[in-house]
C-alpha cells in the first residue's frame, strides 16, 4: 500500500493560492502527445484528433464520500483519480488527462495537501495520464475534491451501456465484494480504537480487503486485454455501486432481461472467510457492496472461446428478452428477482 506520514505542519495561508498551485504542480512532466498546454494558463489545451472524446467528472465530499479517519490522504488522492479513470475504461476508452479541483478548510496543512497530491501524481504516472489543470479554493468546512477525466476512443470501439443483445454473455473482471468488506473492517478498527486508543489495528487477515477499499485500481488492463483478444463488448459499465445495480443499468439501457448465476460470482477467499466471521452473506455483499471498480460487460456468444479460461474474467450470466425479467439463479436453483440494493440495505442486515 501507499505509505505516508509527515511531521511538520505548514499553514496554507503562509503560501497563498498561487504558490500553493505552483507547489502542487511543479513536478508535472506531461506524458501525452495530445496535451498541448497543461497547468499555467487560463485553459489547458488538448489536441482534437479523429477519435471520440470522453469526459467524466466526479465530486467527492468529506463526510459524505470519504472519512479521513480511515483513509490516508495519499490513498484518497489515488482513489479519487481511479474513480474517474474507471468511467473512461467503462466506455472502452483510453484516459489521457485529468483536472483536479480542491476546496480546503483551514484545518488542512500544506503537508496534508502534498500527501493528497502524491497520490494523485502516482495515479497519473501509473496510468499514463497528464494532470493538466484544476482550481483551488477554500471551504468553510472540510475538503472537497472534484476530478474530471478526459479520454478518447475510436468511433468503432466506443461501448455504451445500451448495446447488449439477448443471448449475450454477462462477464465481470476480477472479484467482487472486497472493497465493501474492507470498509467494514476499517470501521470496526476505528471503533476499537475509540474505546482503547492504544489498540494496534489487526488487519493482517484482511489485507486484500483493506487494499481494495483504500487503493482500488481501475481496470485499464482489462480494456487493453480485450482489445488484444479482439473482443469488443456489446455493452459495458464499471462497478461502483454494486453488481446488482450495475446489472439493472445494463438491462434498462439495453432493454433486456438477465439471468445472473449466484455460483459464478467471483469471490476472493478473504471475502468468503470474512463474510463467515461477520455473519454476512457473501452474495449480498457482492451484489450490493460497491466500490469494486471492476468492469461488467456483455459479449456475443461467438466471442466466448476468446475469453474462456481467462483468469481475469468470469462469465456470470446471460442476457434475455426484457419480458423474462432480471433474476438471480441461486445455488439451490431458485429464481429470485434481482433488485437494486444500495449501501443502506446492507447496513440493516
Ligand atoms: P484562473 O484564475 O484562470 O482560474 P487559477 O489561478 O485558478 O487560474 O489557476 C492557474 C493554473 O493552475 C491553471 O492552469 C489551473 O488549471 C491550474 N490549477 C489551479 N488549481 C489547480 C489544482 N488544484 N491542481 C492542478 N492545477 C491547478
Ligand atoms: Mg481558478
Amino acid at each position: 500500500m501507499l505509505e505516508s506520514k509527515r511531521e511538520s505542519r505548514t499553514a496554507i495561508s503562509s503560501l497563498g493560492e498561487f504558490k500553493l498551485i505552483d507547489h502542487l504542480t511543479k513536478q508535472i512532466v506531461l506524458q501525452k502527445k495530445g496535451t498541448i498546454k497543461g497547468v499555467g494558463d487560463d485553459c489547458a489545451v488538448i489536441e482534437n484528433r479523429s477519435s471520440e472524446i470522453l469526459i467524466t467528472t466526479d465530486l467527492l465530499i468529506e463526510g459524505v464520500h470519504f472519512d479521513l479517519s480511515y483513509i490516508p490522504l495519499k490513498h484518497l488522492g489515488y482513489k479519487a483519480v481511479m474513480v474517474n479513470l474507471s468511467d473512461i475504461y467503462a466506455m472502452n476508452g483510453t484516459a489521457n488527462q485529468i483536472t483536479v479541483s480542491i476546496a480546503l478548510s483551514n484545518r488542512f496543512t500544506l503537508e496534508a495537501v502534498e500527501e493528497l497530491y502524491e497520490g494523485i501524481h502516482l495515479a497519473c504516472k501509473n496510468y499514463n495520464v497528464d494532470l493538466i489543470g484544476g482550481d483551488t479554493t477554500s471551504s468553510t468546512k472540510g475538503m472537497l475534491i472534484s476530478i474530471t477525466a478526459i479520454g478518447e476512443v475510436k468511433k468503432k470501439d466506443v461501448v455504451y451501456r445500451s448495446g447488449a443483445k439477448a443471448g449475450d454473455l454477462l462477464v465481470v473482471s476480477g472479484d467482487l465484494g472486497a472493497a465493501y468488506l474492507g470498509l467494514q473492517v476499517l470501521e470496526r478498527e476505528k471503533q476499537v480504537f475509540q474505546v482503547n486508543p492504544n489498540a494496534q489495528p489487526e488487519l493482517n487477515n484482511y489485507s486484500y480487503l483493506v487494499e481494495r477499499q483504500l487503493k482500488p485500481e481501475a481496470r485499464k488492463d482489462i480494456v487493453e486485454m480485450l482489445s488484444e483478444m479482439e473482443v469488443l463488448p456489446t455493452s459495458m459499465i464499471d462497478i461502483s455501486d454494486g453488481l446488482s445495480s450495475e446489472i439493472l443499468h445494463l438491462c434498462k439501457q439495453s432493454k433486456l432481461g438477465c439471468n445472473l448465476h449466484e455460483d459464478k460470482i467471483p469471490l476472493d477467499q478473504q471475502v468468503i472467510s470474512t463474510c463467515e466471521e461477520f455473519n454476512m452473506n457473501s452474495t449480498t455483499v457482492a451484489l450490493s457492496g460497491g466500490e469494486d471498480y471492476e468492469l461488467l460487460f456483455t459479449i456475443a456468444q461467438s466471442d466466448f472461446p476468446k475469453i474462456k479460461g481467462n483468469p481475469n474474467l468470469s462469465v456470470i450470466g446471460y442476457m434475455t428478452e426484457e419480458s423474462e425479467g432480471i433474476h438471480l439463479i441461486t445455488r439451490a436453483n431458485q429464481k429470485i428477482e434481482l433488485i437494486a440494493q444500495g449501501w443502506n440495505a446492507l447496513e440493516k442486515e
